[in-house]
């Protein structure tokens, strides 16, 4: 079976997480694979309690964006990767193939309905 159509949706959801996260991250310059959060610009300046509660909360809302959204680019390259090697589509569990409909639902499914991780 030819996945062309479901590597050109990755690849397209590769570059909307990559983008996604170029704004509240960098790459890590020693793994391309890791992210690291930006920090909000520290105004040397700012001495009130309230201004600095409210920083802290904004970094604290950024990693865990920054979190999700490199978590969802490392399913998206590992299904990448499967397609590359011949392993897409196939339970990693039975090697049963899995559903088409149920790649179009989720294309990063690396398991037949049976073995769906919860
Ligand atoms: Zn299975």
């Amino acid at each position: 079976m030819a996945w062309e159509r479901f590597k050109k949706l990755l690849e397209e959801e590769k570059v909307r997480l990559e983008k996604e996260l170029s704004q509240i991250a960098r790459k890590n310059p020693e793994n391309p694979e890791d992210w690291e959060v930006k920090a909000p610009e520290m105004n040397p300046m700012v001495s009130d309690q309230s201004e600095l509660a409210d920083m802290f909360e904004e970094l604290e809302t950024q990693a865990g964006l920054e979190y999700q959204l490199e978590e969802r680019l490392k399913k998206v390259n590992a299904a990448l990767k499967r397609i590359e090697d011949g392993s897409y589509g196939v339970c990693s569990v039975c090697s049963e193939k899995i559903d088409e409909k149920r790649l179009e639902a989720n294309p990063l499914a690396k398991n037949c309905i049976e073995h769906t991780e919860q």
